[in-house]
């Protein structure tokens, strides 16, 4: 039988460094070698060799030289999303892990991005929200799909920072187009109008954070985002998992 070369590095490497001992449970989702107890969902040198978003444009989190605001940013209008974070770019295999924690229902993939993007949020000095709200899916996919991907990853973040979730105080009310095959302009047309807030959940909040799992063009974000602006909500903030771009 053909035994996977990174198992079989992974294990040599243990024997070698005598490290058994600090060996946890469960193995790597992207490589399959053993996990360390410090480890977790995945092994040391896949998550280095992530497409990690370190450089990119304050205001939309596109990948920029230098991390500085991008072309779009500047040239637009006052926009109602103050900081924009991803921690990865919608590259394999973050692109992978995103498909199977939104299609195969993985909380342990959501709890992991959940992770860094607070990671995320912390190396870029961006304070944290008084709530977070999970962009709401329309009921009917809801009940396709059985699971809500940004709720899961607001609740990830919950567990760690005690940051409430508030899933109630937005709802989708079209049940727009997937917006995976449009262009720029045709998702702004497609997501305009399509959330509904419900002030009464927000009275208390000065300061929110959307969560997405994958930013493309940004539409979905601002229009959520309008709609919380023009409820009263004064800083509006939006954390997703990746950052795509129409090509
Ligand atoms: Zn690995
Ligand atoms: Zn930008």
């Amino acid at each position: 039988m053909a035994v996977n070369p990174k198992i079989y590095h992974g294990v040599y490497e243990r024997i070698v460094n005598g490290r058994f001992a600090l060996l946890g449970s469960g193995l790597c989702f992207l490589c399959d070698s053993p996990l360390y107890k410090y480890e977790s969902l995945l092994c040391t040198a896949c998550s280095k060799d992530l497409p990690w978003n370190i450089k990119a444009c304050p205001d939309c989190a596109m990948p920029t030289e230098e991390g500085v605001i991008c072309a779009n940013c500047l040239q637009s209008h006052r926009r109602p999303v103050q900081n924009a974070i991803c921690a990865f770019r919608y590259e394999y295999p973050a692109s992978l892990m995103i498909q199977h924690m939104k299609f195969h229902s993985r909380l342990d993939i959501a709890a992991f991005f959940g992770r860094q993007m607070l990671k995320h949020a912390f190396q870029q000095r961006i304070s944290l929200p008084d709530c977070l709200i999970p962009v709401p899916l329309h009921p009917s996919r809801l009940a396709v799909r059985g699971f809500n991907q940004s709720l899961e990853l607001a609740r990830a973040l919950t567990r760690v920072t005690w940051i409430p979730v508030e899933y109630r105080a937005c709802t989708r009310t079209h049940n727009t187009m997937a917006q995976t095959d449009l262009s720029a302009q045709q998702r702004r047309r497609n997501i305009k109008g399509a959330f509904k807030i419900d002030r009464g959940f927000l009275l208390k909040y000065r300061h929110v954070t959307i969560i997405d799992d994958v930013m493309t063009t940004g539409s979905t974000a601002n229009e959520l985002a309008r709609a919380l602006s023009m409820a009263g909500v004064e800083q509006i903030d939006v954390w997703a998992c990746a950052r795509a771009s129409i090509v």
